[in-house]
């Protein structure tokens, strides 16, 4: 799951209810009368008889400044749509994107100091065991993160700057975790009870980073300029709005629906990619959704059970599951590279360092302890 900063959707709104409210736009007409034109006069140079034939400002004819009206935001249009393609690393699908990665790591940023005031007392702290964890295994999925950005930058199919991520575990029921532009990870405590291997605990990280890592919300934001553009345009054609008020439903039909299905799918994908890199086992991702679809099922058969909120934003699970246990034929070799050597060494040392927090951690209530017995 990703999330888009509100106030861009705000924004996207106020842009949109503007245009809508827009008047007073000549009317394009076409007329479908012909015009009789004197034989020969077509020869003439005479002023005078050019313009009976061609009235500037006649109605039966496009006036220029229409024309140019029409044809140069179409020409400026098509010029931005080849200037900002861009392929989204692994998949290699290409889209639009008008947002630079800057850009978004800033209202990232923004929108990260907002949510970390209103959860404020609920955030824990970073030694807290459930956030050494998070921490822990989202460094390991960062390194990876960063090889994966820098091999496909260096390939010149993306030029993305990996941006370090920050996680925070917040105290909630809710079973969720999202991801801001500016890799702000979040992971809520109600999550960790379809948690149980720190594997599981990668995949839904991998999933999270690689939405930055695709830029999924500069995507989504581009596309909704690129919506706006068009219902500015087809005002041009049909001041009335019909036309309108088909593009906005359509286009969020067609083009937002199937995209967010696509990301998801991406983040899926990429998310396997980085976990194997990290040496955690590819297979944990279809495990820790074949459990959040089933709890989700549980949900729809009782009143009382809430459906993890993880999925609601994750729709097809099937085929999603489906196309995990596809995807295994790529990471499983990366997982298994060097004969296995590079990763048996690797969850040693991730086993070595979780046997160390726990002893951390032991050390830690003990000592509260013995201050709560000495006051
Ligand atoms: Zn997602």
């Amino acid at each position: 799951m990703f999330v888009l900063p509100r106030f861009i959707g705000a924004a996207s709104r106020q842009c949109l209810s503007s245009t809508l409210t827009r008047r007073g736009r000549p009317r394009l007409v076409v007329s479908t009368r012909t015009t009789t034109i004197p034989k020969a006069s077509f020869l003439s140079t005479s002023s005078s008889t050019r313009a009976n034939i061609q009235p500037p400002h006649s109605n039966n004819s496009i006036p220029p400044y229409m024309i140019a009206m029409i044809s140069l935001p179409l020409v400026g249009a098509g010029y931005l749509y080849v200037r900002y393609q861009d392929e989204v690393p692994l998949t290699k699908r290409q889209r639009w994107i008008a947002t630079s990665t800057k850009w978004e790591t800033q209202m990232g940023d923004q929108e990260f100091a907002k949510l970390k005031r209103q959860y404020k007392s609920e955030i824990l702290p970073k030694d807290h065991r459930a956030s050494v964890t998070v921490q822990r295994v989202g460094s390991r999925i960062a390194q990876a993160a960063l090889e994966f950005s820098q091999e496909y930058n260096s390939i010149g199919n993306n030029n993305n700057t990996f941006v370090q991520p920050t996680f925070t575990v917040v105290r909630s029921d809710q079973a969720n975790a999202f991801v801001l532009p500016g890799n702000h990870i979040f992971v809520f405590t109600g999550l960790f009870q379809y948690i149980q291997t720190e594997d599981e605990l990668a995949a839904v990280l991998g999933h999270e980073m690689a939405h930055t890592l695709a830029r999924h919300v500069g995507e989504k934001i581009s596309s909704n300029l690129l919506v706006q553009l068009l219902g500015s345009l087809s005002l041009l054609v049909d001041p009335s709005g019909s036309l309108l008020s088909l593009i906005i439903p359509s286009a969020s039909l067609l083009r937002e629906m199937p995209n967010s299905r696509t990301q998801e799918f991406e983040a899926d994908r990429i998310g396997m990619h980085l976990a194997s890199r990290a040496c955690f086992d590819p297979r944990a991702a279809q495990h820790f959704f074949k459990k959040m679809k089933q709890e989700e099922e549980k949900g729809k058969r009782s009143r009382n059970s809430r459906p993890p909120e993880f999925m609601s934003t994750h729709p097809s699970h099937d085929s999603r599951i489906d196309s995990m246990h596809g995807w295994l034929q790529e990471t499983n070799p990366i997982y298994n590279r060097e004969d296995g050597t590079v990763c048996r060494k690797m969850r040693e040392d991730i086993a070595q360092s979780r046997r160390i927090a726990a002893q951390r951690h032991a050390a830690r209530e003990n000592q509260h302890q013995q201050q709560r017995v000495l006051a």
